[in-house]
C-alpha cells in the first residue's frame, strides 16, 4: 500500500501546490497525516475522522435540499442486496470484476476444527505471504454487497405494480462495494452513494436528467470546485464491455460531472447522470400508468470523492474554507440553495 508519507514530497506539496493539473497525487497522504482519514492497511479502506464525516452529512444535507422539489420517496437499505435479485440484476453480464460476494461458514463441528486447523497455518506465516486455505470453509450466503445505491429499489418498485401516473422518484443513499483497490482515494472499495432515480415515460426521465445536470453544476460551483460535465461510459468487463462502452457513449446515455482530485492528469467523476432507457424497466417489467415500459434515470452523488475534492481545493482545515462554502455547509444551507436554485 502506497500511502506512506514520504517527507520530502509532502514539503514540495506544500511549498508549491500542483500547478501543471489541478490534481494532488499527495492528497491520500496528507489526509491520513491530518488524521482525516484513516490507514487500515488495505487500498481503498479507509476509516474516517469526525472532520471528514462532518462535511459529508452536511453535503448529505445540502443535497436533500437541492431536491426537495422532487417529491422523492425516501428509500434505505442495508449495503447488501438479496442474491437472487443481484442475479436477476445483470450485474455479472457487465462488470463481474467490481461485485463483491458475501461468505460465511455454515459447517459442522468436524468443519469447525478444520477451519481453525487452516487459520492457524495462515496466522502461522505472520507478516508474510498467507494461504486464504481458511476460506474452504466458507460458503455462499444468499447475499451479495451492493454495488450502486439504486440497486435495491427495482425489484422493490416492481412488486408494487406499474407506476403512479406521472411517474415516481426515489431518494436512495448506501455504502456500495466494488473490487477496485486502488491508491487513488477517490476509487475507493467501499464508498457512499446518494442517488436521486426517477421513473416514468422517456420524455420524463430526459427532463429529469438535463434538470440535475444543470442543478448538479450549480451545486457543484457553489462549492466552488473547477469543473466539467464529460460524455462518459461505464467500465463495462471485457472485449465485449469495449463495444458496450462504445454504445453508450454514442447514444449519450451517460453524463459525468468531473473534478481533478487526486489523479495525475485526469479528473475524477464526483456526480454521474445516467439514462437508462428501458433497461430496468424490462428487467423488473416495470410499466407506467399507460401500461409502457418504464424508462429510468439517475443522478448519482459521489459522497467521498465530493469530499475529498473539497478538501483538495480549500484545503485541509474546514475554517480556513472559502466564505461562501462556510455559509453553504456551516450556515443557513437553505438560504444558499434557495440562492442557486433561483
Ligand atoms: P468511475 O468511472 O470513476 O469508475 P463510475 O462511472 O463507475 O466511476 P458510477 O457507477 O456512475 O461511477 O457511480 C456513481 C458515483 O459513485 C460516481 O459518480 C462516483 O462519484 C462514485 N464512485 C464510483 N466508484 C467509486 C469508487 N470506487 N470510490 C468512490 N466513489 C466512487
Ligand atoms: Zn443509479
Amino acid at each position: 500500500m502506497n500511502t506512506r508519507i514520504d517527507p520530502a514530497a509532502l514539503e514540495a506539496a506544500e511549498a508549491a501546490p500542483p500547478s501543471h493539473d489541478a490534481s494532488d497525487p499527495t492528497l491520500l497522504a496528507r489526509m491520513i497525516e491530518a488524521g482525516i482519514l484513516v490507514e487500515t492497511g488495505e487500498d481503498g479502506i479507509y476509516g474516517r475522522s469526525a472532520a471528514f464525516e462532518d462535511v459529508l452529512e452536511r453535503l448529505s444535507v445540502a443535497v436533500t435540499l437541492l431536491g426537495a422539489d422532487q417529491n422523492a420517496e425516501v428509500l434505505r437499505f442495508p449495503p447488501a442486496l438479496r442474491r437472487r435479485d443481484f442475479e436477476d440484476s445483470e450485474y455479472l453480464k457487465s462488470f463481474p470484476d467490481l461485485a463483491g460476494t458475501i461468505h460465511a461458514f455454515q459447517g459442522n463441528d468436524a468443519d469447525h476444527r478444520r477451519l481453525l486447523a487452516a487459520l492457524d497455518a495462515t496466522i502461522a506465516a505472520g507478516d508474510g505471504e498467507r494461504s486464504d486455505e481458511w476460506m474452504d470453509q466458507q460458503k455462499p450466503t444468499r447475499l451479495v454487497f451492493t454495488p450502486a445505491a439504486c440497486y435495491p429499489i427495482y425489484p422493490v418498485i416492481a412488486r408494487r405494480g406499474a407506476l403512479p401516473e406521472g411517474g415516481a422518484t426515489f431518494d436512495v443513499f448506501s455504502y456500495c462495494f466494488r473490487h477496485e483497490p486502488s491508491v487513488d482515494p477517490s476509487r475507493m472499495q467501499m464508498f457512499r452513494m446518494r442517488e436521486f432515480v426517477r421513473l416514468g415515460s422517456p420524455g420524463d426521465v430526459m427532463t429529469f436528467r438535463e434538470k440535475w445536470i444543470e442543478r448538479g453544476s450549480a451545486f457543484v460551483k457553489m462549492l466552488g470546485l473547477p469543473f466539467d460535465i464529460d460524455l462518459a461510459n461505464d467500465p463495462f468487463f471485457g472485449r465485449g464491455g469495449k463495444i458496450v462502452a462504445n454504445s453508450q457513449r454514442e447514444q449519450q446515455l451517460k453524463f459525468e460531472l468531473v473534478i481533478p482530485v487526486a489523479t495525475p492528469g485526469r479528473p475524477t467523476a464526483c456526480l454521474s447522470f445516467n439514462y437508462h432507457m428501458d433497461h430496468f424497466g424490462t428487467l423488473w417489467k416495470i410499466d407506467c400508468a399507460n401500461g409502457d415500459v418504464a424508462h429510468s434515470a439517475c443522478v448519482a452523488f459521489g459522497m467521498e470523492r465530493t469530499t475529498l475534492a473539497l478538501f483538495r481545493h480549500h484545503g485541509l482545515d474546514v475554517r480556513a474554507w472559502p466564505d461562501g462554502v462556510r455559509a453553504l455547509l456551516w450556515g443557513d444551507t437553505q438560504a444558499a440553495i434557495d440562492a442557486a436554485l433561483r
